[in-house]
């Protein structure tokens, strides 16, 4: 799960790494009294969207007075920087800067292992710095049994070059952040820029946080930094029942068992697609190995609430929940559904008890139930079905 930049600067706050005062507004007018909050003086309206480059795309403002600041998120409210729509800005402390450096922690997963980057020429696009002048971008391993301890963080201040007099500043933050990063379980913590102030200070004035949402379960309080407004509706229904799911822009829903036969399952209903004027699946939904009635009955009732679907393709693979079983969630799913299920399902199932799972569904008769023979004729059939 990525983080706002106002949420990123709130952890930071927690874990004492140095940032600027920060109040969030929604509407111009609490712009305006955060800015007022913030001091009266100068301060920095920051668009709050999860993509970088905003500066750029003018939704970094700087502005003097209260006032300023109200007209200011006037503008940038309801901008769109790179298809995100501007919802909320910052209202952040305005810095006087000196200097602009970059840092940022990550899993490197081709390593197996973490990686701190670091340069005294931040603020800009890094990605372009570390193609053009590799050398200005500082690498260094960070072991996960080790972290970012004094030494290792002097390592990286001194890979990168900072200047001798801030080191001591420097390390310090370095250290702090590795904090972050650990104790709150993020994969990416970065800061672009982590500025020197004229008055001396390093301060942390841009944070991208992402967390690992493996890890959720030790972080009651991570739930309330999900951004709902964001999530698809259909996705957060899906969340809610523990499903594994994933809307896709198609129009054949798909139900499998496995994320690997469902993974096959789009590929299968894609080519079948281009025979059918080019309908495409809807959605990736594995309902798992023991998937009950009521999971199968979650999951129709999530694929048959997307508008865009035409017909569903169930594709099971009987094992530790055999195809009678399957073919009972189905009839009782159907049931539970009633009404409200209205697009034609192909079945195909094989597996454990395939010839009891077909004996229930031919007797249950239901008149949006057609049986396929096999996965490329069920997804065929439900391309097919699909394209009207
Ligand atoms: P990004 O473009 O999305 O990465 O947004 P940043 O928060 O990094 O802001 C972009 C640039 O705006 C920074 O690199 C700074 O140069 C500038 N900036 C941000 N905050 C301040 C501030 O408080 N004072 C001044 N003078 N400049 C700022
Ligand atoms: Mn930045």
């Amino acid at each position: 799960m990525d983080l706002f930049e106002y949420q990123a600067r709130d952890i930071f706050e927690k874990h004492g790494v140095p940032v600027l005062g920060g109040v969030v507004a929604t509407t111009p007018e609490e712009a305006r009294s955060g800015a007022e909050k913030l001091g009266g003086g100068t301060v920095v309206v920051k668009a709050q969207v999860k993509t970088g480059g905003r500066g750029k795309a003018g939704g970094v403002k700087l502005a003097h007075s209260p006032q300023e600041a109200e007209s200011v998120a006037r503008d940038i409210l309801g901008m769109d920087i790179k298809g995100h729509t501007v919802h909320r800005v910052m209202i952040a402390q305005g810095a006087s800067i000196a200097e602009e450096f970059y840092f940022s922690i990550l899993l490197d997963r081709a390593h197996r292992s973490y990686l701190a980057m670091a340069s005294v020429e931040g603020g800009v696009d890094i990605e372009q710095l570390a193609v053009e002048r590799p050398d200005a971008l500082a690498k260094v391993e960070v072991l996960p049994t080790e972290g970012i301890n004094e030494a290792k963080a002097r390592e990286i201040a001194a890979a990168a070059g900072f200047p001798e007099e801030l080191t001591e500043r420097v390390v310090d933050v370095f250290q702090r952040l590795w904090t972050v990063y650990r104790e709150e379980d993020a994969t990416l913590v970065e800061v672009n820029p982590l500025v020197l102030t004229s008055d001396g200070a390093v301060v942390a004035l841009d944070g991208k946080v992402t967390l690992d949402e493996n890890a959720s379960f030790r972080h009651p309080d991570h739930e309330a930094l999900a951004d709902s407004e964001a999530t698809d509706p259909l996705e957060a229904k899906a969340q809610e029942n523990n499903l594994n799911y994933v809307k896709l822009d198609g129009q054949v829903g798909v139900i499998g068992n496995g994320a690997g036969l469902v993974m096959s399952t789009l590929d299968v209903v894609a080519y079948a697609g281009e025979r059918h004027g080019g309908v495409k699946p809807a959605n990736f939904l594995d309902i798992g190995g023991g998937a009950s009635a009521a999971v199968m009955a979650a999951g129709l009732d999530v694929i048959l609430g997307d508008p865009q679907v035409k017909s569903v393709f169930v594709n099971v693979f009987g094992g530790i929940t055999a195809c009678d079983e399957v073919a009972n969630g189905i009839v009782k799913a159907l049931e539970m559904l009633g009404d409200t299920a209205t697009k034609p399902l192909v079945v195909r199932l094989d597996g454990n008890n395939v010839e009891q799972g077909r004996l229930i569904l031919n007797q249950a008769n239901h008149p949006l139930v057609t049986l396929a023979e096999t996965m490329d004729g069920g997804a065929d059939r439900a391309a097919e079905l699909a394209n009207v």
